[in-house]
């Protein structure tokens, strides 16, 4: 069986069938001719075609929530639709809901189903997206609902599936998430065992975070009209902030239970686990990404970034949740339904080499063409990027807002302006030795520990860029103060003055900008982003969604430190408008340089030209221009100025790959 770095070295082309027919009916997507359609689905003559295109995995429908025997009927064709397949070489996925039960048809053959869903404080049941009130979204904390799902996951693996996809995986927020006695007896327990009276240190934790040790009456947190849950921008009281740690805790833990036992069975686990990266996931559905995303094999992704402009007329496309997924090494499929979302997945995510949907014209055969011939550009290649932007995961679930939004801006920055970087979990510090610059926006939640890390890279040479209120707070919720006892009037005067995290690394305030040296790196501190366009008040209006990424107004403040830090990384610089994104990668196998150019500006179906500069190793570098649109790879000229090589790329529309290489040539494979 495949695993999960063999599956992104080979490079991913994806298909999907999504729903069986009875919830496409009672979800009201209906045709005349949805029998036949779904039937021809399976047959040889379209499995034919996917393979033609290049189509390696499929999922398939298989459990919608509505009951092992009632789904029986069809999932008994999962058998044939394996065979048929695998002859293609097409692996197959079987599709099941990770989230929502439909009762009315599965308590006539589970009778105890009922206490397998949410029950939220004053609905019946908490429903699924887009009015679907028949499926009711599943409790995690059920160990009933997690055996069941066990159940089914063994009928589609003994009937031959090659993985699991997991689709729906989000608990539901407020008013709709689950708070019966099992729920608030488990949350009970939590807050017992990290801050109760169990050990010196938890007795500690719980004086330092709450003033007490006993939790055995707590409620889950409760909302009103007037305090709605969709408004929350801040999670600053401790009791919400465990819930929001809680709810991600049982979600991974459902997830982990049966990922690890598809995975015991020597099968992938994927999950459509994908949401705007700012939207507060975890606080929002008990998601986070450095919890769930080590848990499976690839994942999908709803892309709600889709490329192109927003109201503001900045460029936009998936380039977070890339980077997220990249960051734990997961290949991301997106629903990629044209040219320009087709090479956006292969330009910017490794292992993802297309996601086929319905009817392909020829030029959408073209593209799957390209990518198939030269995928290994894409699966065997890692990134060069020099400048990490920090997501800290805390800082994101108690700051609604703040964070996503100063994370948002300066990958704004760096996209705009064709600096390529990563995204970094706290998870991920020991990585810091392979780049040269960390950006921390605004993350105010950070453990000592991080800091100690940060603070040794910085030393040994690394440079730091703090933006905004970066470590005010410890991993107790207590703000960091300068005076950490009062013992004096002049103590108490200043009782209330703060000390970030690098405080001590810098040893100055952070009042105003600054850069100064630390050790043999350098640290520079930018107060505030001037955001161009901010959520406004309305329910459901407070988090960063597409019209929220735009370059600050003080971008060019920010250029100006970036600039500064940069000093010396400069192996790559992209004269190009700024709908041009750049993805600067090497690969692995034969030393090549990558550089994908996605022009986001073929929305509009504008073309791009752009100049590149930049230092290879070795001698004069050959770089070639591939494109989807064309057959043979197009050898640039190469001019010197300098020490850099420069060279020009016109007439760019969704897409131009440039292979760089010492030596003659370009390889075939
Ligand atoms: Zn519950």
């Amino acid at each position: 069986m495949i695993t999960n770095t063999q599956l992104r070295k080979n490079g991913i082309c994806y298909s999907g069938q999504w729903e069986p027919i009875y919830f496409t009916k009672q979800s009201g997507h209906n045709n005349e001719n949805i029998e036949s359609r779904y039937a021809f689905e399976l047959s040889e003559p379209y499995l034919a075609h996917l393979a033609s295109l290049g189509v390696n995995q499929l999922w398939t429908r298989f459990f919608k929530g509505y009951g092992l025997a009632f789904e029986d009927s069809e999932q008994q064709k999962l058998r044939g639709l394996v065979e048929r397949c695998h002859k293609h070489g097409i692996r197959v996925f079987a599709y099941c809901t990770f989230g929502t039960l439909t009762l009315e048809t599965l308590l006539e053959e589970e009778p105890g189903a009922a206490d397998w869903v949410a029950k939220p404080d004053f609905f019946n049941h908490a429903s699924y997206f887009g009015y679907q009130c028949f499926r009711a979204r599943v409790d995690y904390t059920s160990e009933e609902w997690r055996a069941y799902l066990k159940r089914v996951v063994d009928k589609a693996l003994d009937l031959g599936a090659d993985g699991i996809h997991f689709d729906n995986a989000e608990m539901s927020i407020g008013f709709e998430a689950c708070r019966c006695e099992r729920c608030t007896r488990l949350f009970r327990e939590y807050l017992a065992e990290r801050y109760g009276t169990r050990t010196a240190a938890t007795r500690r934790a719980g004086m330092a975070r709450y003033g007490t040790n006993r939790f055995s009456h707590v409620e889950p947190p409760w909302f009103t009209l007037g305090q709605h849950p969709v408004n929350q921008r801040k999670v600053t009281v401790p009791i919400q902030q465990d819930w929001v740690e809680f709810r991600c805790d049982s979600f991974t833990g459902a997830l982990r239970g049966l990922a690890d036992h598809i995975r015991s069975r020597g099968r992938l686990v994927e999950a459509n686990l994908g949401k705007n990266e700012n939207i507060n996931n975890p606080y929002y559905r008990g998601l986070d990404y450095e919890r769930v995303y080590p848990l499976v094999d690839l994942a999908f992704h709803e892309n709600f970034d889709r490329p192109g402009f927003n109201r503001h007329g900045s460029p936009v496309c998936a380039i977070r949740s890339f980077k997220v997924a990249d960051a734990f090494g997961l290949p991301l499929m997106l629903y990629a339904t044209n040219p320009l979302e087709l090479m956006e997945s292969f330009a910017l995510n490794p292992g993802a080499c297309g996601l086929a949907g319905s009817p392909s014209d020829k030029d959408r055969q073209r593209q799957f063409a390209f990518i198939r011939r030269w995928c290994h550009y894409n699966t065997k290649s890692t990134s060069l990027a020099r400048v990490a932007v920090l997501r800290h995961q805390l800082s994101l679930s108690f700051d609604g807002y703040y964070a996503a939004q100063m994370a948002s801006d300066m990958e704004q920055v760096l996209q705009e302006d064709h600096v390529p970087f990563d995204i970094l979990a706290a998870s991920q510090l020991d990585r810091l030795s392979k780049y040269a610059l960390l950006v921390i926006p605004g993350m105010r939640w950070m453990r000592d520990c991080e800091g100690a890390a940060i603070s040794k890279w910085v030393k040994a040479g690394g440079r730091l860029l703090l933006v905004g209120e970066v470590g005010i707070r410890n991993e107790l919720n207590q703000v960091r103060s300068a005076v950490k006892t009062i013992r004096t009037l002049e103590d108490f005067h200043r009782s209330g003055e703060m000390a970030p995290l690098f405080t001590s690394l810098v040893k100055r305030p952070f009042h105003a900008p600054f850069t100064v040296k630390a050790g043999k790196g350098r640290v520079a501190f930018i107060p505030a982003l001037e955001h161009a366009a901010v959520p406004g008040t309305e329910l459901s209006d407070w988090r960063v969604e597409r019209d929220h990424l735009n370059v600050p107004r003080n971008a060019d403040e920010v250029r100006a430190v970036l600039q500064e830090l940069l000093t010396g990384e400069d192996q790559l610089r992209v004269e190009a408008p700024n709908h041009v994104v750049v993805e600067f990668r090497r690969r692995e196998d034969t030393g090549e340089g990558v550089l994908h150019l996605l022009n986001l500006g073929w929305e509009k179906k504008e073309v791009a030209s752009a100049r590149i500069k930049l230092r290879w190793p070795g001698k004069a570098p050959h770089v070639r221009a591939l494109r989807w649109e064309a057959d043979n790879p197009e050898k640039l000229t190469v001019r010197q100025e300098g020490t850099f090589h420069v060279c020009e790329v016109e007439g760019i529309r969704e897409h131009v790959m440039l292979i760089i290489r010492v030596g003659n040539g370009v390889r075939h494979s």
